[in-house]
């Protein structure tokens, strides 16, 4: 129960002490999806969703991404101000209470795309916590006594 209390507390989108990065791209910033919507817009063939069937199939923008969802927190597109937009990346990573993340949303009216990311000003990964930690113990042992 208090799990759950407190991931309505630590939310992605509250509490943000930065900006939110944005860009608008007329193809997407994040890796994902980046291969196929090169294919849509040369009406190439595409990977059906396996959950739906296979092989490979010539799509509208609207068939394709017909299964991605709108996200409600980030809707609007920055290109044409449209909320007619679906999600297509979406990360968020959190460490010490501290969190970064990730947004990019396909826009159904102009096709384009909007990118918003934001991190923490003192966000951390857990590696660069340990690589600081050790930067001061060999600095540590390093000073002459
Ligand atoms: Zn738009």
């Amino acid at each position: 129960m208090s799990k759950v209390f407190k991931k309505e507390v630590l939310s992605y989108n509250t509490n943000l002490t930065a900006e939110i990065e944005t860009d608008v791209n007329e193809n997407p910033r994040a890796r994902v999806h980046s291969v196929e919507w090169r294919k849509i817009m040369e009406g190439e063939p595409v990977e059906i969703n396996p959950s739906i069937g296979h092989g490979y199939k010539i799509m509208t923008v609207e068939e394709w991404a017909g299964r991605w969802k709108r996200n409600d927190d980030f809707s609007e597109c920055l290109n044409c101000n449209s909320k007619n937009t679906k999600e297509h990346h979406f990360t968020q990573t959190w460490c010490r209470g501290k969190k970064t993340w990730e947004s990019e949303l396909l826009c159904m009216d102009c096709h384009s795309f909007t990118w918003r990311s934001y991190r923490d000003p003192d966000f951390k990964l857990p590696e660069e916590y340990e690589r600081e930690k050790w930067a001061a113990m060999v600095a540590g042992q390093a000073i002459p006594v």
